[in-house]
């Protein structure tokens, strides 16, 4: 039988889908009643089920990752003219369009100089990692083959991207886990562990440097962090915090690695998360925005520095990047994350983002003075978090039953908003929105309307 994706019986979709397909992060169970859901239309920022409802998406995909929107042609064209003239070409050839991406990539990175390119998110931090372990070999005697990472900080997927992993609940489960990573508390203002909050971002900084004292300096030879915590919570990082991170690092003469995957390519406004905070990385990872889930595509970047120590004279097998990515020879990546860029330029969408993020970040404070149950509203550009609470005093987590059923009220108004995971005290207490950054105020209002009426109808002020 042939299968014509432009002309299918759509349930017949849904009960194959059913039958075969196991969805990612899902439990499985409600599906023995309910149909799963399965996407089959996009365009701006509005899709459409199976079963023909249409949605406005608050999250670009579910996981922030459609940066610019669905159906853009111009991506869907150069993806197609590349593949029919080069698809693929691995082992240790360039190709076209990742020549052109890399230049055009470096030119929005000051002070970074190389781009390495592999397929996710996950496996762009893997190769941060093993780079950050090759340095060690080649320039401390394996001495400082250490990488901290942060509490609520997500890194991937893969056993050692968890192991770099602040959450436990997404962790847990697959221990053990690769040696040498080292976990320091989080930095979130509104769940200050550490005493009252004045200078928070200094004293949450200060942190980590107890680790490194505590681990040994010249053990450490990277920190792996989230410009903005994403999935663990939205957290964006208390005044000073960075500027004393940086400190630290180059201090001990550790390695700086900006985890990009979820703000980098326009999320908050700058090109990249760091470049709010005056940062200067060593490596920095980068994935879904890249080509706004059009093709598959991740970059890990480093600084001309990084990239000299693995120059040796030929005659030394062991002393250059051993590490190849068989996708990342993929042409279709590369000429997406092109025409993607292009299309952020030309519609000034890094304009839009700070002007609509300002807005929504505005809006949501409005439900925040009218709804008990808002904690917190925290976010840059648009990529905004909204933490609730049983009681505002004490700041206990709601249960996660609430924003599961906030979430299910919007969809159901045709909103797609997003949960993150547990954040605090095991409870996944914090509801996310990170729409496209095309989004119009018309957009964002209806977002917020939908959230309102959620609110209104299940957690109204006693
Ligand atoms: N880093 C961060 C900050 C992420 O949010 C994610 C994915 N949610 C990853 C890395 C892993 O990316 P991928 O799923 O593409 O492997």
């Amino acid at each position: 039988m042939t299968i014509d994706l432009n002309d299918f019986d759509s349930s017949k979709v849904v009960a194959s889908d059913r039958k075969h397909v196991w969805h990612h992060i899902t439990q499985h169970k409600p599906f023995e009643q309910n149909d799963p859901m399965v996407i089959v239309e996009g365009k701006g920022m509005r899709v459409r089920d199976a079963r023909g409802n249409e949605y406005l998406d608050a999250v670009s995909g579910g996981v922030w990752t459609v940066n610019v929107g669905y159906g853009r042609e111009s991506i869907a064209d150069a993806v197609r003219d590349q593949l029919v003239k080069m698809n693929y070409f691995a082992q240790s050839a360039g190709n076209v369009p990742a020549a052109f991406f890399a230049e055009k990539l470096i030119e929005k990175m000051p002070g970074m100089s190389r781009v390495y390119y592999s397929n996710s998110g996950s496996e762009a931090n893997e190769k941060a990692f093993k780079i950050v372990r090759q340095i060690a070999q080649k320039k401390y005697g394996g001495k400082k083959y250490k990488i901290l990472f942060r509490e609520r900080d997500y890194h991937g997927t893969t056993i050692t991207a968890l192991s770099a992993t602040g959450q436990f609940e997404r962790k847990n489960q697959y221990g053990p886990f690769t040696p040498g990573f080292v976990e320091f508390p989080h930095c979130c203002e509104y769940r200050s562990q550490f005493g009252d909050v004045s200078d928070y971002g200094v004293r949450a900084a200060l942190e980590m440097e107890k680790v490194i004292l505590a681990e040994g300096p010249e053990t450490v030879g990277a920190v792996c962090l989230e410009p903005i915590t994403a999935g663990g919570g939205v957290i964006t990082p208390p005044h000073g915090y960075w500027e004393k991170i940086q400190e630290i690092c180059r201090k001990y003469d550790i390695l700086l690695h900006i985890d990009e995957v979820v703000c980098g390519l326009g999320r908050t406004g700058t090109w990249f998360g760091y470049q709010h905070y005056g940062i200067k990385p060593d490596i920095v990872t980068m994935a879904k925005g890249v080509a706004s889930g059009y093709a598959a595509i991740s970059c890990t970047v480093t600084t001309e520095e990084v990239f000299e120590a693995f120059k040796d004279d030929a005659s030394d097998r062991m002393g250059y990047f051993r590490d190849i990515s068989t996708f990342g020879g993929c042409t279709a990546g590369p000429a997406a994350a092109l025409a993607n860029m292009q299309i952020i330029e030309e519609e000034n969408l890094l304009e839009n983002v700070t002007q609509m993020g300002e807005y929504l970040l505005g809006r949501l404070r409005q439900l925040q003075d009218r709804y008990e149950v808002i904690g917190d509203v925290r976010g840059k550009g648009l990529f905004c978090g909204l933490e609730l609470v049983k009681d505002r005093q004490t700041r206990e987590p709601v249960d996660e039953s609430l924003p599961i059923a906030i979430a299910a009220d919007c969809m159901k108004q045709g909103v797609i908003i997003g949960r993150t995971n547990r954040s605090f005290e095991q409870f996944n207490n914090t509801l996310c929105l990170s729409p496209a950054l095309i989004a119009t105020q018309a957009d964002l209002d209806e977002i917020v309307e939908a959230l309102d009426n959620a609110f209104a109808r299940l957690a109204p002020n006693s």
